[in-house]
């Protein structure tokens, strides 16, 4: 495999303030993140909301620029690529079909208006293509020229899934792309995005908070927590084995067959913590089962080793060790 993307210390802040007279304060919304994307792919980027998943795909899709750190496809540093360069090769599917469809157009339009924009052939050229690409992604010709609000929630991300691929981009940037659909639904559209992957050779990051959406699509899964990749390995591994505390009680909340039935022992009892004071040390360590004192002081270092990355001190060699002397 080769990369597609590499993401290199790359941080975003936001100037945020709470009220008319409070002073302003510095929200990190990403906080030096490394990742790769693998030509061919599927990076799961989960994580519950307000860890910054969301700004990180801004970033990758060059709708927001980094505050500081670099993001370079195939090499080339995207701030020297203009954004219809970038848009011909990243696009987005964004997670409400209902509001990202203009209700005046018709579907063949919505789908077409992205070659329009690129200055692709005439009318009718645009028109075949986007018919083409309706077909593959499930919808009949006979929807061509109905309107958004004629289709069912399903079929409009089908529709949002076409207008993203009528460019033929490598990389679609999938920003809870199920959430806001029945459950029937999701496994429809999951499947749908695997078949794409498949026939197109398409590359994908998809974010999602929903972990068993995520094992079912992604090949690799990076794990956020405030603003940090917390842990990264390959799908099956981190399924069969996670390593950091807080992948382990997002897994232990996902198998809690009924929501009512209390919270687990492991799980994540307390609530998110405000973004604009992270706890100090291991941000997660407020509601860490295995907190210890150096977690409330020291922020963990990222750890590589050959299953991934996992930033906990429990997993440092060099933490443990002083903890033996
Ligand atoms: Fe828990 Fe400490 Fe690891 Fe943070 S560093 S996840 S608080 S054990
Ligand atoms: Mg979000």
């Amino acid at each position: 495999m080769s990369t597609l993307l590499t993401i290199s210390n790359v941080s975003r802040t936001f100037q945020v303030s709470q009220g008319l007279f409070a002073r302003k304060k510095t929200l990190h919304a990403v906080n030096g993140i490394d990742l790769t994307v693998e030509k061919g792919e599927v990076l799961g980027i989960v994580g519950e909301s307000g860890c910054g998943k969301s700004t990180l795909a801004k970033m990758v899709l060059g709708l927001l620029p980094a505050t500081s750190g670099d993001i370079a496809l195939e090499g080339a540093d995207m701030r020297g690529l203009d954004r219809k360069a970038v848009a011909r090769r990243i696009q987005p599917v964004f997670q409400d079909p209902y509001s990202s469809l203009n209700p005046r157009k018709t579907i063949a339009s919505i789908v077409a208006f992205p070659l329009l924009v690129h200055g692709f052939g005439n009318g009718e050229a645009r028109r075949d293509k986007a018919l083409a690409i309706l077909d593959k992604v499930g919808l009949p010709k006979r929807f061509a020229d109905r309107y958004p609000n004629q289709l069912s929630g399903g079929q409009r991300q089908r529709v949002a899934i076409a207008r993203a691929l009528v460019m033929e981009p490598e990389l679609v940037v999938c920003d809870e792309p199920t959430s806001a659909l029945d459950v029937s639904v999701q496994s429809q559209i999951l499947n749908l995005l695997m078949d794409l992957r498949r026939d197109l050779g398409l590359t994908y990051v998809f974010i999602s908070h929903n972990l068993a959406v995520v094992e079912h699509i992604a090949t690799r899964v990076a794990v956020m927590y405030l603003g940090r990749v917390v842990e990264l390995a390959d799908t099956a591994t981190l399924f069969k084995a996670p390593r950091h505390p807080y992948t382990k009680a997002l897994l232990q909340s996902v198998l809690t067959p009924e929501p009512g039935r209390g919270i687990p022992e492991t799980g994540l009892g307390l609530a998110f913590p405000d973004p604009l004071n992270p706890p100090a040390g291991c941000a997660f360590h407020p509601r860490c089962p295995n907190a210890f004192a150096t977690c409330r002081t020291v922020t963990p270092r990222t750890v590589k080793d050959p299953a991934g990355l996992v930033a906990c001190h429990l997993h440092d060699p060099q933490i443990a060790q002083a903890a033996a002397a």
